[in-house]
């Protein structure tokens, strides 16, 4: 299937570095979002070295398995994390997140680890493809909190697996994919910004570069409080993509008070 992707990152208004980093590599079908942590740069030096030993794993790999892959790629990211943490005190204490999808014809695996998000847009509905590792979305499972008031809870940011520890569960998902679908992957710091994700429907709007810049920049003008990261992955063919828009005007009325809350913001 024909595919296309664009991906846009902003350091936020308040923090001096971007710990975020993404991955877009359309030929080889991966593309992945990773949000560093550990204080100083190590963050920035953690997402950043495990979405490049994982790209080159999966560069590498002769494996017919997708699952296989992806695991295999973001074990190995794990490990260089380790190494790099244990070769330099500084860094000792880095890790990051890794949400990162591999496509193949119509296949297509999810390997994840923390909180960073898939949301799938299909049909003018917007599904969320990941859960989140952290102790609050455990709480929510077992309904000890709500799911409307996760996001402000004092464990909403505890995760409970990060890339850049011993034996950390990657965790794999297969997701179906379908002409017309439109997938976003994103940081944490973007998807506590813009909250009810139900106006990504907007995703058919514009090209997928285009509108991760403009996802980010919304996510940045509502909040602003961490990096914000957006991949938009953009499946199938020209005829679909006008069935799409054709939807999407008939949509556009539904969601309009969102935008209309959105460009408030932005002014
Ligand atoms: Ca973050």
């Amino acid at each position: 299937m024909k595919i296309l992707a664009g991906a846009a990152t902003d350091v936020g208004r308040v923090r001096d570095t971007n710990e975020d980093a993404f991955l877009v590599d359309a030929d080889l079908g991966l593309f992945a979002v990773a949000d560093g942590m550990g204080g100083a740069n190590a963050g920035e030096v953690a997402s950043h070295l495990a979405l490049s030993t994982m790209h080159a794993q999966v560069a590498a790999s002769t494996s017919d398995s997708l699952e296989d892959t992806l695991r295999q790629a973001i074990e190995a990211a794990n490990t260089a994390v380790m190494a790099e943490a244990a070769a330099d005190r500084a860094k000792s204490e880095m890790g990051t997140t890794i949400t990162a999808m591999l496509i193949r014809g119509d296949r297509a695996v999810v390997g994840h680890v923390g909180d960073s998000r898939l949301y799938r847009v299909r049909w003018g509905r917007v599904e969320q493809l990941t859960e989140d590792h952290t102790a609050v979305a455990e709480l929510v499972k077992v309904g000890a909190v709500k799911e409307e008031d996760a996001h402000s809870h004092p464990w909403a940011h505890c995760l409970l697996r990060v890339i850049g520890r011993e034996g950390v569960e990657v965790q794999l998902t297969d997701i179906d994919i379908a002409s017309g679908d439109r997938l976003l992957l994103c940081s944490d710091g973007f998807s506590n910004s813009v909250g009810d994700p139900s106006w990504l429907t907007l995703l058919d709007a514009k090209p997928p570069t285009e509108f991760a810049a403009d996802l980010v920049a919304r996510a940045v003008s509502l909040d602003g409080k961490d990096n914000a990261t957006a991949v938009v992955v953009a499946i199938g063919t020209e005829h679909a993509r006008e069935a799409r828009q054709s939807l999407w005007k008939r949509f556009r009325k539904n969601v309009a008070a969102a935008l209309h809350r959105g460009d408030a913001a932005d002014d």
